[in-house]
């Protein structure tokens, strides 16, 4: 017995190591597609921060070398404030956000963190400071509580509670029926997008990290689910530095700054009332998401996106 024991016991450890390092794989392609080659430096130092205020200097980024991306991107995002980026589909909002955590080489121009450029800190301190909640979140077919703790490695179950409950999915995993002991995901319990966004949002909470970056689902939630997401996400935003890619304007109308992207370039930047009022390419985009929300309120009654 003992025999059969020590083997699949050493089993569980390797199956439990492979299952991180797939989830981390999983983690990493669902962010980045193709990667060009991004050593740290040989003399890379970690990134420290102080209130994490973010610079794009003069950024020109392409992935293949025939078609450039970025032309000349230029902002900043003060330490603890909410930048959103808008634009039509494949103006090149995302890619910020890939740019940022470094997964691929810019071909011009800098990018800082408190002053540090990204290429002269190692990529792990980088990715410590930056939480990201995806487009789509990836569930892991493990507990729900695994899933929370994903965000921060050997975190105990309180620290796990304590995330569920600032995301305001505890009281909903609490009404499954093993709790955070639930098994999610391919095999488990299929939760709904908001469901999972708000996983998504504790496993963040739990990794406290300096700067969030904030994609928002092109998909979208019914308006009610978004209302409450978009609100949790104020408060973890409060304190921290944060880049939301935005698809849809009335989850950004608070934002400190908001840059339209067209083609790779920055056209426009602003406040919401800003942006209105100088009656541009913001102002059309915004004229025409209200008539489409008050279309689809007439039709299904069921507000935007539903
Ligand atoms: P959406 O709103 O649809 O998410 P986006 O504004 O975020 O779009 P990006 O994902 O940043 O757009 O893409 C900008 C451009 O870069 C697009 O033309 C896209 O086809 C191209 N692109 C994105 N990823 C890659 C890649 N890995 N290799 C080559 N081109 C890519």
């Amino acid at each position: 017995m003992i025999q059969l024991y020590i083997p699949l016991n050493f089993l569980g450890v390797i199956y439990r190591e492979i299952k991180q390092s797939l989830a981390d794989m999983e983690r990493l392609f669902s962010l980045l597609e193709q990667n060009k080659d991004v050593a740290d430096a040989p003399d890379a130092k970690p990134l420290t921060t102080n209130g994490a205020a973010l610079r794009f200097s003069h950024i020109d980024f392409s992935y293949e070398s025939k078609r450039q991306i970025l032309f000349d991107v230029d902002f900043e995002v003060a330490a603890g404030t909410t930048t959103a980026v808008v634009g039509h589909s494949g103006s090149g909002k995302s890619t910020l956000s890939r740019l940022l955590y470094r997964f691929y080489d810019i071909d011009a121009g800098a990018i800082t963190i408190d002053g540090q450029d990204l290429r002269n800190v190692t990529q792990a301190s980088l990715r410590k400071a930056i939480g990201i909640v995806p487009q789509d979140t990836v569930l892991f077919n493990d507990t729900i509580g695994y899933n929370i703790g994903y965000g921060k490695p050997g975190s105990s179950k309180e620290e796990i509670v304590a995330a569920a409950k600032a995301a305001y999915v505890h009281d909903f995993i609490e009404s499954l029926p093993d709790g955070y002991e639930t098994t999610v995901g391919e095999r488990g319990l299929k939760l709904s997008g908001g469901e999972k966004q708000r996983v998504a949002i504790a496993r963040t909470l739990l990794k406290n990290p300096a700067v969030l970056i904030f994609d928002e689902a092109t998909s979208a939630l019914d308006s009610k689910a978004e209302q409450a997401i978009q609100e949790q996400l104020s408060e973890i935003a409060e304190s921290r530095t944060t880049l939301i890619i935005a698809h849809r304007l009335s989850t950004i109308v608070d934002a400190h700054q908001i840059l339209v992207l067209e083609h790779g370039r920055i056209i426009e930047r602003g406040t919401h009332t800003q942006l209105l009022a100088a009656d541009g390419a913001y102002a059309q985009m915004w004229a025409r998401q209200q008539a489409r929300e008050d279309d689809d309120g007439e039709e299904d009654g069921a507000g935007a996106g539903a």
